[in-house]
Formats: C-alpha cells, structure tokens, sequence
C-alpha cells in the first residue's frame, strides 16, 4: 500500500545513516485516497491493528518486520531485546515501559496518547532505546533508570546518548491535581520551571520539563536532548489526545537499526 502520511522526525537522529526512526500522526491517506485514522491498539480487531502498523513501518521504509513492543502498564520496568530468536508475540506480553536493544533489523516502540514517548540512541556501541515516560512512570525515574540500565548492560556513557522527546500534553495544557504534583517536588525540590498554579489548588504540569531534568540526573548533556515540544492537547487535529479526547488511539514511535 502505498500510502502518505506526515510523520515526525528528529534531525538529530536522521544524521546517522545506520538508523530508522519515526513517530506516527494520526492519520493517513490509502492508495485510494481516502483519510484513515491510525488504530495500533485498543478494540479494534487485530487484523486492522496489524494492517495499520504495516502501512506506518512501510512508510518509513521498514518491511515485512514485526514491531518489537511491550505491554505497557506505567512502571519502570525495563525490558531488554538481546535475544534474536524471540518473536515480537512473546515481547508484547511483557509488562514493561521501555525497550533497550542492539540488534538490528528489530523495529522497537512505545504507544502514546500524551504520555512522553522518549528515543534514545548510543552511537558509540550501536544501541537504542525506547521509553513510555507518562506521570507515573517520570515519578518512578524512567528515563533515569533506563540510562542507568543501558550503562549496566552495555557500557553505554549517558554523556554520549542522544534523546529525542517526542510529543506529549504540555504544560500549557496538563492540569493536575496537587497530589499529581507533590512526588516531583520531593524529586525536584530545588527546581520550579516544570509547574505553574492553575486555578482552584491546580497545577500545570510539564512532563517534558520534568524529564529533561530526569536526564539531567542520569548524566545526559543538555545539548543532547532534543525535544518536539510538540502539545498533543494543543494539536489534537493531528495527534491523539487522551486528556483532550478520553478513549483515543494512539501515537507509536519507533526506532530501528539497519540490518
Ligand atoms: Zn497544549
């Protein structure tokens, strides 16, 4: 099928010729010219969701490979694709919010709907990572424990990783209780800019902000975190939105080595 469609991309990843990566909008145009929306989870019938994920990862030039991905349950758990010989049905009854992997030809992804899908890409050792980075999951240090864990398992230096976020609710459009809020300033209780008073006892939340500084933490440079600053409330029209939509579809970004 050929189909066309505006995915997202990083600049700062497209320098590297070993790499595929990108992140779906929500919707596409099909050979017959018609508009779709993406359905990669949720209630749909399996052969739509599978159907749909071919078009997105044909689109970006990755064919008749399966999408490495987990069951993403707003932890911080990290799974670790170093087995080649596992299929893509066995990865995705793993309960997880990130993958990390140095094998090539194996697509790998998180969902979204406003939580904070993060890429990572180590380019000294070849390995890359993808991270599910909502509230809950930022509160329980994701993003750290993912650098950490990629340091453990292949040497990887966070001053040599390169972060991409992609788009998430913005703090322009993310109100959340004060309890929502009180976690981050136990981690964070020196810093402000990830937050601002909303009306009646509210707070804006920046999950972006929230995670640069997570990055931070882990050791990664400034320079190298790149971020969409992309407000998935505020574009709605081109991105799905739980905050703004309830039950909604979701985003998938993904990153690949070449084989
Ligand atoms: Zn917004």
């Amino acid at each position: 099928m050929n189909a066309s469609l505006e995915k997202l991309k990083f600049n700062q990843f497209d320098k590297f010729p070993e790499l595929v990566h990108a992140i779906s909008p929500r919707c596409f145009e099909n050979d017959q010219g018609e508009i779709k929306n993406f359905s990669f989870l949720g209630d749909d019938n399996f052969g739509k969701t599978k159907d749909h994920l071919k078009v997105f990862l044909e689109s970006i030039g990755i064919t008749n490979r399966s999408l490495f991905f987990v069951n993403q349950v707003h932890g911080d758990k990290i799974f670790v694709l170093s087995d080649a010989s596992l299929a893509s049905s066995e990865t995705m009854k793993i309960s997880a919010d990130a993958l990390v992997t140095h094998l090539s030809g194996k697509p790998i992804g998180v969902f979204t709907a406003d939580c904070l899908p993060i890429l990572i890409y180590d380019p000294r050792l070849k390995v890359i990572a993808v991270v599910h980075a909502g509230r809950k999951g930022s509160e329980q240090s994701i993003l750290f424990k993912v650098v950490r864990e990629m340091g453990r398992v292949y040497g990887s230096r966070p001053e040599g990783l390169i972060t991409g976020f992609g788009p998430a609710i913005g703090g322009c459009c993310y109100e959340v209780r004060e309890d929502c809020v009180r976690p981050f300033r136990k981690m964070f209780p020196d810093e402000t800019g990830w937050f601002r008073d909303g009306l009646s006892g509210k707070y804006f939340l920046d999950l972006i902000a929230v995670n640069k500084m997570e990055g931070k933490k882990a050791g990664l440079l400034q320079e190298n975190i790149f971020s969409m600053d992309y407000c998935t409330c505020c574009s709605a029209r081109k991105m799905y939105s739980y905050r703004r939509e309830g039950r909604t579809g979701r985003i998938l970004s993904t990153i690949m080595l070449r084989p």
